[in-house]
This record gives C-alpha cells, structure tokens and sequence, in this order.
C-alpha cells in the first residue's frame, strides 16, 4: 500500500510517501516542482520509523524534503473529545503563523519550527498522538523564538479562562527565563 502526497510551500515542498519495503515495490518520485524524476540526496537523516531526505532535483534545482515510510496508517491526531484526525502539518504552519503575525519572524523560521515539530512527532514513532502532545511541542518551540507569540499562542491553546490564568503564564515564562 502507498500513501502518497505531497505538500507545496513557497519556494520549498515536502513530500510523504512511502513504498513497501517487503514487496519491494518502488515509488517513483517526482520533483513536485517540474515532476523530473532524478533528484540528488543533500542529507539523509534517521527520524524514528522514517528516513528523512532532503533532496536537490537534477532538472531545475528545485528544492524538496522526503519522508520516506513504511506506513500501513496514516498519523492520527488525538483530539480532546476523543475523536482522532489525520495530522495536518498545514494547520501546524496556520496555527504557528497567526501566532507570529506582526513579530520579526521570517517565514523560514516558522518553516523551520514547523518541520522541528514535526520530526519530533514523527520520531516518537505513534501512529496516534495527542493534540497536547503537539500543543507542547509547538509552546516550547515558540518560547525560544518570540515571547509574544508564545503568549498569544499559549493563551489560545490553553483557552485562559480568566486572566489570573494568563497571569500565571506570564510568570512562569519570566521566572524561566530567569532561570536560563
Ligand atoms: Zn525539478
């Protein structure tokens, strides 16, 4: 069985498939850019139950990333209410980028936060993760980049109820922040 999809960004794509390694059967894979099929490998990198590959097309030096898989299911995220859905590394990038609307952030730097989170989901090797486990990851991240985005993401994520909530947030990220 072969999952196979790809997702365009500016000027970078990352690419999912996966073959079957028992049966041997290949996936050819296509540059998402000009669909040439011969791609140079920049840097391979073991990522859990994936091998992550950046690649250079031979054609037209369009740069992309692999993650090549055995994968009889797709990734499922676990939500709050119990119900699952596949992960969806766009509303990962959405989620990220509201958060860091109007802060000094390239948009490289929030591709890059992204694919660091995704690695780490993918390195834990689950085929189901919670949503928290993701939110978590995304807090961590963006507390070493922005603080204010951190706070904004924060105070969506964990929906503050109140603003002694918010407070307390705020507080722990100065006393960490201390504690660096
Ligand atoms: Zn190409």
């Amino acid at each position: 069985m072969i999952h196979h999809y790809a997702l365009l960004r500016q000027g970078f794509c990352l690419h999912y498939f996966s073959g079957d390694r028992e049966t041997g059967e290949r996936t050819i894979m296509k540059c998402p850019f000009c669909g040439g099929s011969e791609s140079r490998v920049k840097d391979s990198r073991d990522v859990g139950d994936a091998i992550h590959r950046r690649r250079e097309c031979e054609q037209c030096k369009g740069r992309f990333s692999t993650y090549e898989r055995v994968e009889k299911t797709q990734l499922m995220v676990i939500k709050r209410d119990q119900r699952r859905e596949p992960f969806d590394r766009q509303k990962l990038f959405i989620g990220i980028s509201k958060a860091c609307e109007k802060r000094p952030l390239s948009v490289n730097e929030i591709e890059n936060a992204v694919e660091e989170i995704e690695q780490e989901v993918y390195r834990q090797g689950k085929q189901e993760v919670p949503g928290s486990v993701i939110g978590e990851l995304v807090m961590d991240r963006l507390r070493t980049m922005d603080k204010i985005a951190y706070i904004r993401f924060a105070s969506v994520y964990r929906s503050f109820g109140d603003v002694e909530t918010m407070f307390e947030e705020i507080q722990n990220l100065l006393n960490r922040e201390k504690g660096e």
